[in-house]
């Protein structure tokens, strides 16, 4: 860009000042906030450019968390699990295998569950995973409760966008934000980035990329839509006995939209919602947001008349429910950290003595395993005060797909916000948290870690028992896949 303006310099009023701030009220941000308050934080404030929190899992309607469990183990809790031991009380808000349920493979439940995507494991003998759908505004409502819960801890400032980090040196002091009430400042001990596009951190002078290898599911936007008055059971079985119109289908909506589209089940089998993937488009370029949202609504009755047509007996009666209301937002900038997580972190199981997650993820070359995630994958180089959980986690090209799922941005989220309170308490920064009581707190938060004394034995067995999923026939076959032809493209 050529032409510039010298914008003037200018005092602002200090709007606040905190303990802890985070910015962004996604997945990652929320989990922060309210995992800081239960780790004993009480000078909170958490600011997000929306109404609501969720970002991408309510407002985005991204409605579905895969893989929650691995066999018989739920590995992925703490606050994920909370929020559907919580909604489960609400009639048509979740659907998913009970955890029960989890690891069996009950022909009859297989059966019952073969029809929604993610509920049977990929792998032999076939077994029931814990994968979730639930409904979007249904957790817009529990993540608001979960934070009222906690109003004496922290101070909730919707319609607040971040835009610049005070930064003195090296450290980060603060944030500059904007809102209908002009442009404040907000000062804080420790800052949370959970903005999913580095929003801060990349202003601070702290190494990022920018969008990943294009063959991934990384590069590509979405503006996801649902469509109602479906019959989820009718579409499956009309799939199974019609495999060849079946495939068809998905062909030509991607064919009549300009970009690949899936339809999806949802939390009641009378809605589903469109996936949607924009290929090479970065959720952070104003050019590439405007054409997501601008494609997909021109293109969206179109693929619904399609399906209408091309499936009656489920499609019939079928009509445009809603639109999201925001864009969906895969990656776009992405922390260079302390660590920097690859597919070798996968294929080998690595062992890290800074874990705060021990997750099943959606990698094939694992068998979907659960890998550890270091802090310092959320911990920024050369800057102090600052944590970078989420969807924008340090990885490289390729990992980045396999970490940006929902559970991933819950459970750094939660390990941001422990380490954040350990250190606020503590008088020390994020870089020299003592990282065995964050560990600790998390085990009591319900977060199971390798190898501590506080979590049942039988998690680790597991692992060794089944090798890691290091040497099933899934993990060899997608390997090979993935030697070959190098396309990573999922979900
Ligand atoms: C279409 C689509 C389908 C997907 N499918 C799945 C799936 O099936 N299962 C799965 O597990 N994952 C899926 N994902 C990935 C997953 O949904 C996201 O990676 C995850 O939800 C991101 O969480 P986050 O909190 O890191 O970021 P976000 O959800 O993006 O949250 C960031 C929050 O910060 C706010 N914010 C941003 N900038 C600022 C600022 N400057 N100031 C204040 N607030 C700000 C945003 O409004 C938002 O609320 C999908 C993603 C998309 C887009």
């Amino acid at each position: 860009m050529s032409k510039t303006y010298v914008e003037p310099g200018r005092e602002i009023p200090v709007y606040d000042e905190c303990d802890i701030l985070i910015v962004g009220g996604g997945s990652a941000g929320h989990s922060a906030a309210i995992a800081a308050a239960r780790a004993g934080a009480k000078n909170i404030v958490i600011m997000e450019r929306y109404g609501y929190m969720g970002g991408d899992v309510t407002g985005g309607y991204v409605l579905m968390v895969p893989k929650l469990s691995w066999y018989n183990k739920s590995f992925v809790r703490g606050l994920q699990e909370e929020w559907f031991t919580r909604l489960e009380k609400i009639p048509g808000a979740v659907l998913a295998p009970t955890l029960e349920q989890i690891g069996t493979s009950d022909p009859v439940l297989l059966d019952i569950w073969a029809s929604i995507h993610g509920c049977v494991s990929e792998s032999e003998p076939k077994r029931l995973v814990r994968a979730v759908y639930y409904e979007p505004n249904q957790l817009k409502i529990e993540m608001d409760k979960m934070l009222l819960e906690h109003k004496d801890a922290i101070r909730v400032q919707y319609h607040s966008m971040g835009v610049r980090p005070i930064m003195e040196g090296n450290e980060l002091k603060g944030v500059i934000f904007e809102s209908k009430e002009g442009r404040k400042a907000l000062l804080a001990k420790v800052i949370i980035d959970a903005t999913g596009d580095g929003n801060i951190f990349y202003q601070t002078g702290t190494p990022y990329k920018e969008l990943a290898d294009s063959n991934t599911r990384s590069n590509t936007t979405a503006l996801v839509w649902r469509i109602g008055g479906v019959d989820w059971h009718k579409y499956y079985e009309w799939q199974k006995a019609n495999r060849h119109l079946a495939g068809g289908i998905f062909k030509r909506i991607g064919e009549i939209a300009g970009f690949r589209c899936a339809p999806i089940p949802g939390s009641q089998h009378d809605w589903l919602w469109m996936n949607n993937w924009h290929a090479d488009r970065d959720c952070s370029k104003i050019k590439d947001q405007t054409e997501t949202e601008m494609n997909t609504r021109d293109t969206l009755r179109d693929v619904l008349a399609y399906l209408k047509e091309a499936c009656p007996i489920a499609f019939r009666d079928a009509y445009l429910l809603d639109i999201a209301p925001q864009l969906g937002c895969r990656c776009s900038r992405r922390l260079q950290g302390e660590y920097i997580m690859t597919p070798n972190d996968f294929a080998f199981a690595t062992k890290f003595d800074d874990v705060i997650a021990w997750h099943s993820t959606i990698c094939l070359i694992n068998d979907c395993a659960p890998i550890e995630i270091p802090y310092r994958a959320i911990l920024p180089k050369n800057v102090e005060n600052l944590l970078c959980p989420g969807r924008h986690i340090s990885a490289d090209d390729v990992a980045i797909d396999w970490l940006t799922l929902i559970p991933q941005c819950v459970g750094t989220g939660q390990a941001a916000g422990v380490a954040a309170a350990v250190a606020v308490a503590d008088g020390v920064s994020v870089r020299d948290v003592n990282i065995r009581r964050v560990q600790d707190i998390l085990v009591e938060q319900d977060v199971p870690l390798p190898r501590h004394p506080g979590v049942d034995p039988s998690y680790t067995q597991c692992c060794e028992e089944h090798e890691y999923g290091l040497y099933t026939e899934l993990a060899r076959k997608a390997r090979e896949e993935a030697n070959g032809i190098k396309d990573y493209r999922q979900w």
